[in-house]
C-alpha cells in the first residue's frame, strides 16, 4: 500500500491537508493522526469495512475493541443508546480532553468496533488538529493507538511513519504529542465510577465530577480476571523489542561497580537517580515532574531496542497522580520486577 505522509501543524492545521485526510476517512480509509495523548490509527467508526482495516494494519486481535472519537455532542448522541444526565453534564466541562467513558452503544457502531460488547469506548480528543479532521469528516473516528498491537504507543510522527509507512493510507506527520501517554478509562455505568485504566488525566483531575472513584485490579495491572472487563488489557502491551526489568529499588545498582551494570543494561531513570552515577542511560526527565517522566516513557522505550545492551532496567515510580498510569505502562512492557542485589546479581550473569 503506498502511504501519503503529510506534515501538518497540530494546533493551526493546513485546511487543504485536512480536506484530504478528511476525504481519507470518507471513503473508507486509514489515517494516522495526533491526538493530545498518543497518535491515534483512525477510520470511519460508522464502517465495519474501514474499521477492519485498523485491526489489520496493527495486527490487533479482533475481541480488543476500540476507542471512537467524537467532535461534538452530536456524534456522542449517535454512538450511544443511553446517556446519564449526571455523566453528560461531567462531560461538558471535562471534554475535550484524556478521558474515555464506556458507555451503550447505539446501532451505529459496527460489532467489530466494539468487540461485540454492548458497551462503546468513547472520547473527545483534546487536539485542533484531531477535532477538525473528525468534524470535516463528518464521521466519528474509531482509532486505537497508533502502534503494531504488543509495540509501545507512538508519540511521534518519526515513529509513526518508521512503523506504519506501507499499512495505512494516511500518515499525518505532526511532530510530539502533548501528554505521551494514553487516556484514562472509566466505567460510568457502574456507581461508583470505576478506573479501568490510568492515563493522562489522574484521581484528582476527575475527583470534581465523579464522587470515589473505585480503581479497578485491572487498572493496577493484578487483576487475573480482567478479559471481562476490558479486553484489550489481557495482551502483552506497550513493549520493547527487548527484555526489561523494573528495579524495585534504583539504590540496588549501587551495590554493583556502574561498568558491571552498564556493561549488559541500559538503565532507564529519573535524571534525579542518574546523578553521581558514571554510566550512560535513559534519562527520562525530572522526577520533580511526572508528566515529563509520562512523555518520555514511550520514546524511552524504543530507545532501548536500539541499544546494544542485553536488557534495560528501569527505576519504579511512586503510584500517585499520573504515576500511577506510569507505572501501569511500565508492569504492562517489562518482564518482571528485581527486588533484591541476589536477583540483580543473578540477571547480570544471565545469557
Ligand atoms: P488503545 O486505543 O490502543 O489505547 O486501546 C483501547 C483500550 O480501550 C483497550 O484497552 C480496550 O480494551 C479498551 N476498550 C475499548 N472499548 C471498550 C469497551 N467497550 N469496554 C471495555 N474496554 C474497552
Ligand atoms: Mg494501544
Amino acid at each position: 500500500m503506498k502511504t501519503r505522509v503529510v506534515k501538518v501543524d497540530q494546533v493551526d492545521p493546513d485546511i487543504g491537508v485536512l480536506k484530504e485526510a478528511s476525504g481519507v476517512i470518507k471513503n473508507g480509509g486509514t489515517v494516522v493522526f495526533p491526538t493530545e495523548t498518543v497518535y491515534g490509527l483512525g477510520a470511519n467508526a460508522y464502517s465495519a469495512e474501514a474499521c477492519s482495516k485498523i485491526f489489520k494494519a496493527k495486527n490487533r486481535p479482533e475481541d480488543n475493541p476500540l476507542i471512537v472519537h467524537v467532535a461534538n455532542r452530536r456524534q456522542l448522541l449517535d454512538c450511544t443508546s443511553e446517556q446519564d444526565p449526571e455523566v453528560m453534564r461531567a462531560l461538558d466541562s471535562i471534554w475535550p480532553g484524556p478521558l474515555t467513558v464506556l458507555m451503550k452503544r447505539s446501532s451505529r457502531i459496527p460489532d467489530n468496533v466494539t468487540a461485540g460488547l454492548d458497551t462503546v469506548a468513547v472520547r473527545m480528543p483534546a487536539n485542533p488538529l484531531a477535532l477538525k479532521l473528525i468534524e470535516m469528516s463528518g464521521v466519528p473516528i474509531a482509532a486505537p493507538s497508533a502502534n503494531i498491537a504488543t509495540r509501545p504507543s507512538i508519540v511521534d510522527s518519526a515513529d509513526a511513519i518508521a512503523e506504519l509507512d506501507g499499512l495505512v493510507d494516511m500518515i499525518l506527520d505532526a511532530g510530539p504529542t502533548f501528554f505521551g501517554i494514553e487516556s484514562t478509562i472509566i466505567n460510568t455505568m457502574k456507581k461508583p465510577v470505576e478506573l479501568l485504566r490510568p492515563g493522562a488525566f489522574d484521581h484528582a483531575d476527575l475527583e470534581p465530577y465523579f464522587d470515589n472513584i473505585v480503581v479497578s485490579d485491572v487498572a493496577r495491572g493484578i487483576s487475573a480476571s480482567e478479559i471481562a472487563i476490558t479486553p484489550g488489557m489481557k495482551y502483552r502491551h506497550y513493549s520493547p523489542d527487548r527484555e526489561l526489568y523494573i528495579l524495585s529499588d534504583a539504590g540496588l545498582i549501587k551495590s554493583f561497580p556502574t561498568g558491571a551494570v552498564g556493561e549488559k543494561a541500559m538503565l532507564i531513570m529519573s535524571s534525579e537517580k542518574f546523578e553521581g552515577l558514571s554510566v550512560d542511560g535513559i534519562s527520562l526527565g525530572s522526577e520533580e515532574n511526572l508528566y515529563e517522566i509520562a512523555r518520555n516513557l514511550f520514546t524511552a522505550f524504543r530507545k532501548l531496542e536500539r541499544t546494544p545492551k542485553a536488557f534495560g532496567l528501569i527505576q519504579s515510580f511512586p503510584e500517585r497522580g499520573v504515576g500511577l498510569a506510569i507505572m501501569n505502562r511500565i508492569r504492562k512492557a517489562s518482564s518482571g520486577t528485581i527486588n533484591s542485589k541476589e536477583e540483580l546479581e543473578a540477571l547480570l550473569h544471565s545469557g
